[in-house]
């Protein structure tokens, strides 16, 4: 195990290199999932930071979330001939977190291999026990080990905030608890007690109760924008922001709000053109419409180019957007590709039973 320090300290251990050997798979081929888009995955491994998709055969036999990686999952990737790596099977999971959606019997995996879940709420307004309970159900059905964050508690009163600690020790049993200010510092190096070297933590809780506030804390940084502006919609300040694992000075890995923070940098195509507008009006005087602008006769982007109409930097901007928006279509494909083969399937099951009957 020693020879995977870099794996470890992204919080690799025994119970996934047993797997990994069963799977018969090199240590180089195993990485950690940090980030997903809509079907691309970012990934860090030994060799440190690359991007990755899934294999089309997983994509047509996934029948769920399950199926497909998470977030904080350790896979096993083989390398592609562009930077690109391919992901051909998921580590079985030490524990899981899952979102569920209202009354309904469905869920939804967000993230994976979570040692510790810090459930935050902030204790003025949002203070609600019932809130606490379903994240509780939620970390311990996935074997995740819960701690409660009582946040804002420089705009409560000691014996308020110690009334409230005991409010939740009473409904829930033995659970740590801690109560924290990001504003007033107290209670922070509690809870940096509660991060150890090598150990995966998320933060759980509603928008605006502090858990950017907390990170940076604990990261001793200012890498994650906070404050409520663009909430509404989800995007705003997430939008340029891909990755979502950080490490503490300690060793402490930690994800940042799995599961809302699933939009893309560049989900839609339409967006690209708008950006890329002048180069995307400019192909279209090449002199072949399916020019690849590299070095086919008649090329205008080429022309554009050299003549300098085109800033070299942008141009190389927009190839790497659209790429991105090309994985993104590709995985809208396959996934098409997949509810037309599940499609099928039912019929066929439809007829059997059809068959079954009329006999
Ligand atoms: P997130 O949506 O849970 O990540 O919350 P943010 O970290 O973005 O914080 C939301 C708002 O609460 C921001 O305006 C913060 O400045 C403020 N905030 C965060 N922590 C504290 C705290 O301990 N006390 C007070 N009074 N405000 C805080
Ligand atoms: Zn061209």
């Amino acid at each position: 195990m020693d020879k995977y320090r870099k794996l470890k300290q992204l919080g690799y251990s025994d119970f996934f290199d047993i797997n990994r050997i069963k799977l018969g798979a090199n240590a180089d081929q195993v990485v950690r999932v940090t980030a997903e888009h809509k079907g691309v995955y970012e990934v860090i491994g030994e060799h440190g930071e690359s991007r990755a998709t899934v294999t089309g055969k997983r994509m047509l036999t996934a029948t769920n979330r399950d199926d497909f990686p998470a977030v904080g999952d350790w896979v096993i990737t083989k390398d592609t001939t562009d930077n690109t790596k391919v992901i051909v099977d998921i580590l079985p999971r030490k524990t899981t977190l899952h979102k569920k959606y209202g009354g309904k019997d469905t869920s939804q995996l967000i993230v994976a291999n979570i040692d510790t879940a810090l459930i935050v709420e902030s204790i003025d307004r949002d203070y609600n026990l019932n809130r606490f309970e379903r994240y509780l159900v939620l970390a311990r059905e996935g074997g995740v080990n819960p701690v409660i964050i009582l946040n804002k508690s420089d705009l409560s009163s000691k014996d308020e905030i110690e009334k409230n600690i005991e409010d939740i020790q009473e409904r829930f049993g033995k659970v740590d608890v801690v109560a924290t200010s990001t504003i007033d510092e107290s209670g922070l190096n509690e809870l940096t007690q509660y991060i150890e070297t090598g150990k995966t933590y998320c933060f759980l809780g509603s928008s605006g109760v502090g858990k950017s506030s907390i990170i940076n804390k604990l990261l001793h940084s200012n890498l994650i924008a906070t404050g409520l502006i663009g909430d509404k919609t989800g995007r705003g300040r997430h939008t340029t922001r891909s990755r979502q694992m950080y490490f503490t000075q300690t060793g402490g890995i930690i994800i940042d709000n799995p599961g809302s923070r699933e939009v893309g940098l560049a989900d839609s195509k339409s967006g690209v053109e708008e950006v890329f507008s002048d180069i995307e009006i400019i192909t279209r005087s090449c002199k072949f419409a399916n020019c690849k602008h590299n070095d086919e006769p008649g090329c205008a982007i080429q022309d554009a180019l050299i003549s300098g109409i085109i800033d070299a930097s942008r141009y190389e901007n927009y190839q790497k957007m659209q790429k991105e928006t090309n994985h993104y279509q590709l995985s809208d494909y396959e996934k098409r590709l997949k509810n037309k083969k599940f499609g099928k399937y039912v019929k066929k099951v439809k007829t059997d039973i059809e068959k079954y009957k009329s006999k």
